[in-house]
């Protein structure tokens, strides 16, 4: 395994060694070589680069590094700056998964259950790729819809965040009591600012969703000068619009099957509750 300093000498390893693959944790990684699912012919380590490893301030955003494991991310400091990305890193898994388990490894898996992916798609993160032609940068949203993400010997170096100086919630259904991967999960932001309320949908789908018209009309009714109290049928609206914009009618008389039901059910309580603990 090659263990580089720096960003630049990983990228230098990896077009060294196109066959090789980058490890940070090496929790999700390392899971599939044991499955069998994968046999790298080389492992580039990222755990000695120290320029991804912490947070930096920049032009009202946070850059945080890559490999800030989900541990770091979960302590108080940090939950100050991103609270709900600190909620998400606390709910990941078992202790010995959030010491090792990284940013950018739970971005580059990108499994539907990965809990930091619907708050990086309510904030509206972008991530900044290192590789042989610079350093580029790639909004969350296209990873989202499913596109490549990284190129031949690219490397995720940050993630640029807005900080928003406003409440902001993750909450997560496991189904079981105890650490547990999602069977869905919900982020609301508000950003008062742009006077906004923007929520996702996690563990649903193969990508987290973003119901942009419940966002839109929940806003409309908050009032964003005063308290930005909202009535519970109000919370409970919001709750139900999210649930049947992520999990729609099926077309004509066709019913919803029971655990699909019961599916729409739990976004709709984890977003009413997670818009009403953002507003009280
Ligand atoms: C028992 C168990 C429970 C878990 N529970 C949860 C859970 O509840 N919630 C959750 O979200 N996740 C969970 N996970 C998944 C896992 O811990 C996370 O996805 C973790 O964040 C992955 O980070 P890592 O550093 O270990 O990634 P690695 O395993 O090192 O890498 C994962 C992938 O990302 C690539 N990679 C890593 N860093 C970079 C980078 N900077 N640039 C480019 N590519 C990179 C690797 O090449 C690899 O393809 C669990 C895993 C296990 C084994």
């Amino acid at each position: 395994m090659t263990l580089p300093a720096t960003l630049g000498e990983a990228v230098a390893a990896l077009s060294a060694m196109p066959a090789a693959v980058p490890v940070a944790g090496g929790t999700d990684l390392m899971a599939a070589v044991n499955k069998g699912q994968l046999r790298p012919a080389g492992l580039v380590g990222l755990g000695r680069i120290n320029e991804i490893r912490g947070w930096q301030y920049q032009d009202g955003h946070a850059l945080l590094g890559a490999g800030l494991t989900h541990a770091r991310m979960g302590r108080p400091d940090f939950a100050a700056l991103i609270p709900a990305l600190a909620a998400a890193a606390r709910a990941a898994g078992p202790p010995q998964i959030r010491n090792a388990g990284t940013l950018g490894g739970n971005i580059v898996t990108a499994a539907p259950t990965g809990d930091s992916l619907p708050v990086l798609a309510a904030l509206e993160a972008d991530l900044v790729v290192a590789g042989p032609g610079g350093m580029r940068e790639v909004p969350v949203t296209h990873l989202l819809a499913g596109r490549e993400l990284l190129g031949p010997a690219e490397l995720i170096g940050h993630v640029r965040v807005p900080l928003l100086h406003a409440p902001q919630v993750f909450l997560k259904a496991t189904g079981r009591t105890g650490p547990g991967r999602a069977t869905a999960s919900v982020a609301v932001v508000l950003d008062p600012a742009r006077r906004g309320v923007r929520c996702a949908v996690g563990a649903i789908a193969p990508m987290p969703l973003r119901p942009l018209e419940a966002e839109r009309w929940i806003a409309s009714l908050i009032d964003w000068d005063a308290d930005r109290g909202l009535a519970p049928e109000a919370l409970t609206a919001f709750g139900e619009y999210v649930a049947a914009a992520c999990i729609p009618d099926p077309p004509g008389e066709e019913q919803l099957p029971p655990a699909v039901l019961h599916l729409r059910r739990t976004v709709a309580a984890l977003a009413r509750r997670a818009l009403g603990r953002a507003l009280s």
